[in-house]
């Protein structure tokens, strides 16, 4: 049974995040918050409200109803299906030429934003992984001659699609497919299926996010990453991955700017950082006690 968790698409407000703009709370950066070396459940008090609130929220308004946490395919169920791994899928959604270097750039970066979020999980909480390796193992192009120069070592190139006619990795090596763990017609077996797919398409504007992987447009995920710092669609859309939630028809008390609040923060915030470990948490009873394909 597929259950996707799609999310409403990110519209990134280009006025909110203009320099100079004026924001109502200064953004606190995860990366040196002192509150992240605790590990356990000890958020700051002035976290504390919102983190409820939140949480509260999500389990009012998620599927499926009335537990939530039965969804069996979050990012965190991924990790531990693989004992400590994301495999991306890069879908290649547009007609430029993605070459050798264009492509280890976006494997680099992969492994770079992936990391912000899972060095959040590290060592707190019973959380296993100290280091959640992060690799490309596909792309998924309209044409080969797309991806010259494409060598084994980078695992796959598909140029299957999927029903709308979008190039995506083969259905048989995808983690959304085959929750059960089952890649048995997959060519490359087990060690060559995808997790997530890293969906960039020409021209798109926001993104979407989900259990799935992440959608956003090309040109703003090539610009990011040359830039370097903070891809901070892509980080957005990986926290729907790893079950947070989205931010536009109500605020949690006190907090105005998360990366989780489109457009309000372009980094990872401490606020972000507690939420994604109160996911952890509450799911990890379950996920310690299943057994995990
Ligand atoms: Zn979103």
């Amino acid at each position: 049974m597929h259950l996707p968790l799609l999310l409403a698409p990110v519209l990134v407000l280009p006025a909110l995040a203009a320099p100079g703009a004026s924001l109502p709370q200064a953004v606190v950066p995860a990366a040196g918050a002192a509150s992240l070396r605790e590990k356990t459940w000890n958020p700051p008090s002035s976290l504390r409200a919102a983190l409820d609130a939140t949480w509260a929220h999500s389990m009012k308004t998620y599927q499926p109803q009335p537990d939530p946490l039965r969804f069996p395919n979050y990012g965190f169920h991924q990790v531990f299906a693989t004992n400590g791994s994301i495999s991306f899928c890069v879908r290649w959604d547009g007609k430029g030429v993605a070459d050798a270097k264009l492509r280890s750039q976006v494997n680099a970066a992969l492994k770079v934003q992936s990391k912000k979020w899972m060095d959040i999980l590290a060592g707190f909480d019973g959380w296993p992984f100290a280091e959640v390796k992060v690799q490309v193992v596909g792309w998924a192009v309209r044409d080969r001659a797309l991806a010259p120069g494409w060598s084994k070592e980078e695992g796959t190139l598909y140029t299957d699609r999927d029903p709308g006619g979008i190039p995506q990795c083969a259905e048989r090596c995808g983690r959304f497919f085959h929750q059960d763990g089952n890649y048995g017609k997959c060519a490359g077996g087990k060690e060559g299926h995808y997790d997530q797919s890293l969906w960039l398409t020409d021209g798109m504007n926001g993104g979407a996010g989900g259990d799935w992987g992440q959608r956003l447009g090309t040109e703003g995920f090539l610009s990011a990453m040359r830039k370097g710092g903070d891809i901070h669609i892509f980080l957005h859309e990986m926290g729907h991955t790893f079950g947070l939630a989205d931010f536009y028809d109500w605020r949690p008390p006190g907090q105005t700017n998360f990366i989780m609040m489109a457009g309000s923060a372009m980094t990872i915030t401490e606020f972000d950082a507690w939420m994604l470990r109160d996911w952890w948490r509450h799911l990890k009873p379950k996920i310690l006690n299943a057994k995990v394909a």
